[in-house]
């Protein structure tokens, strides 16, 4: 496995981490012990990069069980907080307030059975009712957190790419996390790689597969995108199984082979996607394959979906 370094954490990180996301159920119920099973192989095939949040409803508790007993400094764990399930509100439910922050971190210790975390985010700060509060409140909490030796880096994470110069122009950060922006089918993060450098922060990429769309079985009824990109990677899908690709490891070795990130985090649910994923570390796709599949993704090429306050990439509508 290769090993790299986070920004200027010092933290070396694992080129492929484990997004457990997944480890709460939106792609299909996974069991403790299958869950336990996949974050114990990931161990062995040098993966050391975890990633969770209160967002993904049991996927903090399970991981900390799954981690019982193995050596704390032999991986490295990132949470969020800020967003969390409501079984009202589809989106879940936001408060980055300073007591919610404080709390959150340590029920995140509680469930995690840990006595600190490597990196807190703040969860999806596009969705903040006031912009202002995550640069004057809660990432100013998350330094207290930090003094009291509960967090040891702290960053945020979300889908518009605008968010990240919004909270870097006024404060500094640790690590960013973007998912679904180094991809097949849009890869818009790399162009702010040369920003986030000169702001000496860590990139955390995530989602490969664009949360499913470039899977081997399609996305799942609540993926947000807009129907003409579901269509084409459905078409891209189709191609690699007449041609006897699997899409899903293309996209993986894809992005592992050509994404300008410190970690790359792919939503594992098993055993056997763990070692798939390892697998294809280091791994040259096969050209001619992506290039069919490139072609077929063209048009909808960096077509995203808004995200709460922001439209797709471009500054907040209020
Ligand atoms: P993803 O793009 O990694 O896709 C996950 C899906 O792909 C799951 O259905 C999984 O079963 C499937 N999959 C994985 N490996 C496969 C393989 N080899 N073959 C076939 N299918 C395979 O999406 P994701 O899980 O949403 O994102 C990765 C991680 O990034 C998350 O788990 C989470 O930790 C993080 N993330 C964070 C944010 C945020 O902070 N806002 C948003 C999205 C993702």
């Amino acid at each position: 496995m290769q090993l790299r370094l986070l920004g200027k954490t010092g933290l070396l990180v694992s080129a492929l981490g484990f997004g457990a996301a997944p480890l709460g159920g939106p792609y299909g119920q996974v069991t403790q012990a299958e869950a336990t099973q996949a974050v114990r192989v990931a161990l062995e095939l040098g993966i050391n990069f975890f990633d969770t949040s209160p967002w993904y409803q049991a996927s903090e508790q399970v991981l900390g069980e799954a981690l019982v007993g193995v050596p704390r400094e032999s991986y490295v764990l990132c949470t969020k907080l800020g967003r969390y399930p409501d079984t009202e509100k589809p989106n879940g439910h936001f408060d980055f307030s300073a007591a919610r922050v404080r709390q959150s971190v340590d029920e995140s210790l509680r469930r995690l059975r840990m006595d600190q975390l490597d990196i807190a985010l703040c969860h999806d700060i596009e969705f903040a009712e006031d912009f202002n509060q995550i640069l004057e409140e809660t990432l100013p909490t998350l330094l207290e957190c930090v003094a009291a030796g509960k967090v040891r880096f702290v960053g945020v994470s979300g889908l518009p790419l605008a968010i990240y110069p919004k909270v870097l122009e006024s404060t500094s950060l640790d690590v960013i996390l973007s998912y679904c922006h180094t991809s097949l089918n849009d890869n818009s993060l790399w162009d702010l790689i040369p920003y986030l450098d000169e702001k000496s922060v860590g990139v955390i990429g995530a989602s490969p597969l664009a949360m499913g769309l470039l899977s081997d079985s399609g996305p799942q009824p609540w993926h947000p995108a807009p129907e003409a990109l579901r269509l084409a990677c459905l078409q891209a899908l189709a191609w690699c199984k007449a041609n006897g690709f699997s899409l899903a490891e293309l996209a993986v070795a894809w992005t592992l082979q050509n994404a300008p990130v410190a970690t790359t985090l792919v939503g594992m649910t098993s055993e056997k996607q763990v070692r798939q994923n390892a697998a294809m570390v280091g791994v040259v796709p096969d050209p001619e394959a992506v290039k069919a599949i490139q072609t077929i993704l063209t048009p909808v090429q960096r077509l995203m979906w808004p995200s709460g306050k922001f439209a797709a990439d471009a500054p907040p509508t209020s």
